[in-house]
């Protein structure tokens, strides 16, 4: 969908991909302070937490409470991520604009994540949409393939595999799509192989989006290969907190300062603020002391006549 703002959007996924994968808890408070002080810095859209069991995941028990707090926020699309129709019935009744399901390119992610086979995943996206029909009609629903570029329990992903399911999950009805890089393996070349697949086969309306991580440092380089062609929603993390939990040694999303940073000086818009952004991680920083913080930017400085809005 390119109804887009800016020239770029940035999905800020920390207070979900981020705090799921810290052990400790952030206080409520301490999460409701960063998500204003994210959408202070201009993010326009923000995914805010988890519905998954409490057990499972104390870290995102509020669930509700963050999405009801986030709602306040002017003009944020408040997201959140849902792994199965129970999650995305929650989801709804809290209001949230858009939900996202992962979906895993690779069976043996598929089952140590959510419990489900790849086709169980696609019945259960045909599920959540038949009930956003009936309860939530102006909710959207992204359908995000997890490990389209490689996994650290099965290896190489297939690109057939990835793009068959691709289209599966859009069959099943699913407003849009994008790749994840969940564990770390993309490269450049293959990022741009495969969203030219991708777009070629269902547009860019379909598959929109980048979700990159920095575990072997190519993060801001299969960004800029997504960019080129033709992708402009990326999701990233302030200081790089998150990682997946069933993919070891995946640590760190793309972090949001230094892929604003690459953005803004090539002279693209993204909305944000880099100063306030950098200043959105105080609050980060007293919800989660001693949380290790990545990323360049915000190490260096912004440059000397740097400009950033
Ligand atoms: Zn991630």
């Amino acid at each position: 969908m390119n109804t887009l703002q800016f020239d770029i959007q940035i999905s800020e996924v920390g207070p979900r991909d981020g705090l799921q994968s810290v052990v400790r808890t952030m206080p409520t408070e301490d999460k409701k302070r960063w998500i204003a002080a994210l959408h202070a810095a201009g993010l326009q859209e923000i995914e805010v937490t988890s519905f998954v069991p409490p057990k499972l995941m104390p870290q995102l028990a509020d669930a509700a409470e963050i999405v009801a707090h986030a709602l306040t926020l002017p003009d944020l699309q408040v997201v959140a991520l849902v792994p199965n129709l129970k999650g995305a019935e929650a989801a709804m009744k809290a209001c949230v604009h858009k939900i996202t399901i992962p979906c895993s390119a690779s069976e043996a992610h598929s089952k140590a994540n959510v419990r489900k086979t790849r086709e169980q995943m696609v019945d259960e996206v045909r599920n959540v949409v038949a009930l956003r029909n009936e309860i939530a009609p102006t909710m959207m629903i992204e359908a995000g393939i997890s490990v389209a570029f490689g996994c650290t329990l099965q290896g190489i992903v297939p690109e057939d595999g990835v793009m068959s399911l691709m289209e599966a999950l859009l069959e099943a009805g699913a407003d849009e799509t994008g790749m994840a890089d969940t564990t770390g393996m993309a490269n450049p070349a293959q990022v741009r192989r495969m969203y030219r697949r991708a777009i070629a086969a269902y547009g860019l309306d379909k598959v929109n989006s980048a979700h990159m991580h920095n575990t072997r440092g190519l993060g801001l380089a299969n960004c800029l290969a997504a960019y080129e062609e033709g992708i402009r929603t990326f999701d990233s993390s302030l200081a790089g907190l998150g990682g997946c939990p069933h993919a070891p040694g995946a640590s760190g999303n793309v972090v949001t300062e230094d892929l604003v940073f690459m953005f803004e000086s090539m002279g693209l818009k993204t909305g944000i603020d880099l100063t306030k952004l950098i200043a959105a991680r105080e609050p980060l920083k007293a919800g989660l002391p001693g949380e290790p913080l990545y990323g360049m930017t915000a190490e260096a400085g912004l440059p000397l006549g740097f400009k950033s809005l």
